[in-house]
C-alpha cells in the first residue's frame, strides 16, 4: 500500500483527536471524516512504518452513531472535530478517552477507582453553550473582510457564519465590525509577512448576565483616527446595544498566540460580569479579557459543584486553589473553609479575583500572583504556611513537576485536580501516586496519594476535549 491508494476499511476505534481508526492488511490507518462504526471508502495520505494516514473519500456504510451534523463547515471547520457523532457517542468517546488515558498514562488500577459516569449538557444536540469566541479576519476571493475559523491543522479561513457552538448573537456584531473596516478601508493582517491591522475579533458572553464584551486584537496601537475609534464605538453600539465593554488589544508579535498583553479601553469598563451558581446563592465574577473563564457556564457549575462536593469541606481548613484564574473556584470554596488562598500567573487575573472576592463580600480568601510552582513551595516549605486540601486546575500542559514535589513533601489531606487534558492529569497522578518520579533532589519524604474518585464533566461538547474531577487522598502508609 502507498499513497494515493484507496481502500476500504471499517472504523473500529477513535483517536485523541477525533479520528477514526481502523485496520487494513495489518495496517492500522488514522482515517479522516470516519466515526466508529463506520465502513469507509478512504484515499491514503501518508504511509509509515506499520500505520498509515488516510481521508475518507465515501461513507460506504454509516456507523449506527453517524448523525448529520448540525454545522454545514463540519468537516472542514477545526473547531468541533466529531460533530458526526451522536452526542450520546460523544459522551461515550470521551469517558473512555479519561479511562484510557489514567489507565495507559497513568498507570492507575481503574477497578480500585470509582470512576463516575460523564456528566453531559442536558441535551440530546447541546448547541450555543460557549461564552467566548475568537473570530481570526480574512478576505473573501473578490475583496470583502471577513471573519471565521481556521479548517483543521491549518491557518486557513473558513468564513463560517451562525457558528452553532456559540452563544447567539455573535452575527450581527460581526457584520458590523466587517462592514465598518470595508467602509473605513481598514487592512487584515497577513500571518506570513507580518503585515495589516485586523487579527481577531473576541467576543464574551455572561450567559447569565446578558453582558457583551468586544475586544478588536489588532496589529497596531491604534485603530486609526479618535474620530474613527469613536465612529467604531458607535457602530457597535447600534449593532447590539446589550455591548457593554469595547476594547482594543495590541498585538505586534509575530505569533499565533491570539492576545497581546496592552488592552484599550474604547468604552465602558475593561470587564464584563457572569453569574456562578453553585449550591443556594450565586456569586459575580468580573472578567476582564486576557483573564481565564470557563467558556460553558452551565457545565462550569457543575464541574465547580463536583469540585466542592469532593473537597468536601469541614469549615476548618486552609484550602490552596493552585492556577485559579478569577478566583472562581476560590471563592465558592471560601464559603466553608476556614481561608483560602489563590495563586494564578497572570496579573490581569488576580485582579479580578480581588475584585470578585469584595464584590461577594468574601473575606477570607486572599490572592497571589505568580507561578505556582514557585509560591506554593515558598510559601509551605520555607513560611511554613497551612494546607490542609490543596486544588489544582492547570492548563493544559499540567503541572509542574517541582510542584507536585513540593505537595508530597507537605501532604496535605486531600487533593482535588481539576483537568482539560486526561493525558497530562494521567502523568501528573502517576507522580502523586508514587508511580514515577518527580524531580526530587533532596531527601524528605514524600508523600503518596491514592485516587478515590474520578469525574468526567463535558464542558466542549462536538469537540474531543473533555474536562475530569479526581479526588485523591492520602496513601495510609
Ligand atoms: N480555576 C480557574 C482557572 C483555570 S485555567 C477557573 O476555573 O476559572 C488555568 C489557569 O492557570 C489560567 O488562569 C492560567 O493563567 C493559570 N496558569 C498557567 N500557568 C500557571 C502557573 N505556572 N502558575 C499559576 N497559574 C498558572
Amino acid at each position: 500500500m502507498k499513497k494515493n491508494d484507496k481502500i476500504q476499511l471499517t472504523i473500529t476505534d477513535m483517536g485523541v483527536n477525533g479520528e477514526g481508526i481502523g485496520k487494513k492488511d495489518g495496517y492500522t490507518f488514522f482515517v479522516k471524516n470516519a466515526v466508529i462504526g463506520d465502513t469507509v471508502s478512504a484515499v491514503i495520505t501518508k504511509m509509515k512504518k506499520g500505520y498509515g494516514y488516510a481521508k475518507t473519500l465515501q461513507v460506504l456504510t454509516p456507523s449506527a452513531d453517524r448523525v448529520d451534523p448540525p454545522c454545514p463547515e463540519a468537516s472542514r471547520c477545526g473547531g468541533c472535530q466529531i460533530m458526526e457523532l451522536s452526542y450520546k457517542a460523544q459522551l461515550k468517546y470521551k469517558e473512555q478517552k479519561v479511562k484510557n488515558n489514567l489507565e495507559r498514562i497513568g498507570g492507575l488500577d481503574m477497578t480500585s477507582i470509582e470512576f463516575l459516569p460523564i456528566i453531559g449538557m442536558d441535551k440530546d444536540v447541546p448547541l450555543h453553550y460557549r461564552n467566548k469566541m475568537q473570530y481570526p479576519f480574512g478576505r473573501t476571493a473578490d475583496g470583502h473582510v471577513v471573519t471565521g475559523f481556521y479548517a483543521g491543522r491549518t491557518h486557513y479561513l473558513i468564513e463560517t457564519k451562525n457558528c452553532p457552538v456559540a452563544l447567539q448573537g455573535d452575527e450581527k456584531i460581526r457584520q458590523a465590525v466587517c462592514t465598518f473596516a470595508e467602509q473605513n478601508a481598514l487592512s487584515v493582517y497577513d500571518e506570513e509577512k507580518g503585515t495589516g491591522l485586523l487579527r481577531h475579533l473576541l467576543i464574551r458572553r455572561g450567559s447569565a448576565t446578558g453582558q457583551v464584551m468586544v475586544c478588536l486584537v489588532i496589529n497596531g496601537d491604534e485603530l486609526g483616527t479618535l474620530d474613527l475609534e469613536r465612529s467604531f464605538v458607535a457602530a457597535l453600539k447600534a449593532a447590539d446595544p446589550a455591548i457593554r465593554s469595547i476594547c482594543l488589544n495590541i498585538n505586534k508579535e509575530k505569533t499565533n498566540v491570539i492576545l497581546g498583553k496592552t488592552l484599550r479601553c474604547l468604552s465602558g469598563e475593561l470587564y464584563i460580569e457572569e453569574k456562578i451558581t453553585c449550591g443556594k446563592e450565586p456569586l459575580r465574577f468580573q472578567i476582564s479579557p486576557l483573564s481565564f473563564f470557563q467558556v460553558n457556564t452551565a457545565q462550569t457549575e457543575r464541574l465547580y459543584g463536583t469540585a466542592l462536593s469532593f473537597a468536601a469541606l469541614k469549615g476548618d481548613e486552609t484550602v490552596w486553589d493552585l492556577y485559579c484564574g478569577t478566583g472562581t473556584i476560590s471563592l465558592f470554596l471560601s464559603k466553608s473553609a476556614k481561608k483560602v488562598i489563590g495563586v494564578e500567573v497572570i496579573p490581569a487575573a488576580i485582579e479580578d479575583a480581588n475584585e470578585n472576592a469584595w464584590l461577594n463580600g468574601i473575606d477570607n480568601a486572599q490572592f497571589l500572583c505568580g507561578k505556582a510552582e514557585e509560591l506554593f513551595p515558598e510559601a509551605v516549605l520555607q513560611e511554613n504556611l497551612q494546607a490542609d486540601v490543596v486544588v489544582l486546575d492547570p492548563p493544559r500542559k499540567g503541572c509542574d513537576a517541582r510542584l507536585l514535589d513540593t505537595i508530597r513533601k507537605v501532604g496535605p489531606e486531600k487533593i482535588v485536580y481539576v483537568s482539560c487534558d486526561s493525558a497530562t492529569l494521567a502523568r501528573d497522578l502517576k507522580i502523586l501516586t508514587g508511580g514515577a518520579d518527580g524531580d526530587n533532589t533532596d531527601s524528605l519524604r514524600l508523600q503518596n496519594y491514592t485516587v478515590k474518585k474520578v469525574q468526567p464533566v463535558d464542558m466542549f461538547p462536538h469537540t474531543v476535549h473533555v474536562e475530569s474531577v479526581v479526588l485523591m487522598i492520602k496513601t495510609e502508609n
